[in-house]
C-alpha cells in the first residue's frame, strides 16, 4: 500500500506547487483526503466512509474550500458527510463550518474560542478586514467575495474521547495534549490504522514557540496508538515511524 500512497503524495506536491486543483486521494480502505493547498492555506481534509454514514475531519477554511471538497466527493460517487469533527479552533480548520453538510462536533474549548471570534467579527467590522489582511494566503483564500462566517460546532464533546460507529468502521476521537493549541483532537480509524492529528505537533501560533513537554506528551500518545499512517494537517501522509523520527521521539 505504501508504494502507491508515496506516488500519490508526489503528485500532490506537484499540484500544490503549481497551484492546480487538488484531487481527492484514497489512502486506505475507508479513508480519503482532500490534500492541503499551501498557497491558499488550506489544510488536509479527511473523509471516513462506513456502510451507514460518513464523517469528515475538519471543515476547512471557507465555504469555497467546502464546495471544492464536496465536488470531489460527488465526482468520486461518495455521499456528503453526515458529521464533521473539528481538530482545533484555527480558522483554516473551522471557518468553513457554516457550509458543511450534517452535524458538527468539537471540544467545548474550541466552541468557546469560535464564539469569541464570532462576537468580535459581528461587533467590529474592522476585525474582519484585519483578519483578511493578516496573511497573503488568507487574502487569496477569500478573494472574490467569499464570505467570512464564523459559527461554533453543533455538539460539544466534553472530555473529547468518543467512538463513532459508521457501519463496519469506527472513528475514534481522542483528546490530546498539544504544543499548538489548548484544544486538540486526534481522529483514529482503528480498522484502517490511520490517524488524523490536525496541527497538533506544531508550535504555538503566531509565535511558533514550542513547548517541548507538550510535544513529548503528544509523541508518547501517538507512539502508543496502533496506527500505520499519520495525516498531518498541512503536510504529507507519514508512516508512523517516520513521523515520530521527525519529532525526535
Ligand atoms: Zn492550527
Amino acid at each position: 500500500m505504501w508504494g502507491k500512497t508515496d506516488s500519490n503524495i508526489s503528485e500532490t506536491f506537484k499540484r500544490d506547487k503549481t497551484g492546480m486543483k487538488q484531487r481527492l486521494k484514497k489512502i486506505s480502505e475507508h479513508v480519503w483526503i482532500l490534500p492541503f493547498d499551501s498557497p491558499k492555506d488550506r489544510p488536509n481534509l479527511g473523509y471516513i466512509k462506513g456502510e451507514t454514514s460518513a464523517l469528515a475531519v475538519d471543515a476547512g477554511h471557507s465555504s469555497s474550500h467546502v464546495e471544492d471538497f464536496y465536488k470531489e466527493l460527488e465526482a468520486n460517487g461518495l455521499p456528503l458527510p453526515d458529521m464533521t469533527v473539528i481538530t482545533h479552533w484555527h480558522w483554516d480548520h473551522t471557518f468553513g463550518m457554516h457550509a458543511v453538510h450534517g452535524h458538527t462536533l468539537a471540544l467545548p474549548e474550541t466552541n468557546r474560542k469560535l464564539e469569541e471570534l464570532r462576537k468580535e467579527l459581528l461587533s467590529d467590522p474592522g476585525w474582519g478586514r484585519h483578519f483578511l489582511k493578516s496573511d497573503p494566503s488568507v487574502m487569496r483564500k477569500y478573494a472574490g467575495g467569499v464570505p467570512l462566517v464564523i459559527v461554533p460546532a453543533d455538539e460539544e464533546l466534553p472530555g473529547g474521547d468518543r467512538d463513532i460507529d459508521l457501519g463496519g468502521v469506527t472513528a475514534r476521537i481522542l483528546r490530546t495534549e498539544s504544543p499548538h493549541t489548548e484544544d486538540a483532537l486526534l481522529v483514529l480509524v482503528p480498522d484502517d490504522r490511520v490517524l488524523f492529528i490536525g496541527d497538533a505537533q506544531q508550535g504555538e501560533f503566531p509565535s511558533w514557540r514550542m513547548d517541548y513537554d507538550k510535544l513529548y506528551a503528544l509523541g508518547r500518545k501517538i507512539r502508543e496508538i496502533d496506527t500505520e499512517l499519520v495525516v498531518d494537517g498541512h503536510w504529507t501522509v507519514y508512516r508512523k515511524r517516520d513521523f515520530l523520527d521527525e519529532l525526535g521521539i
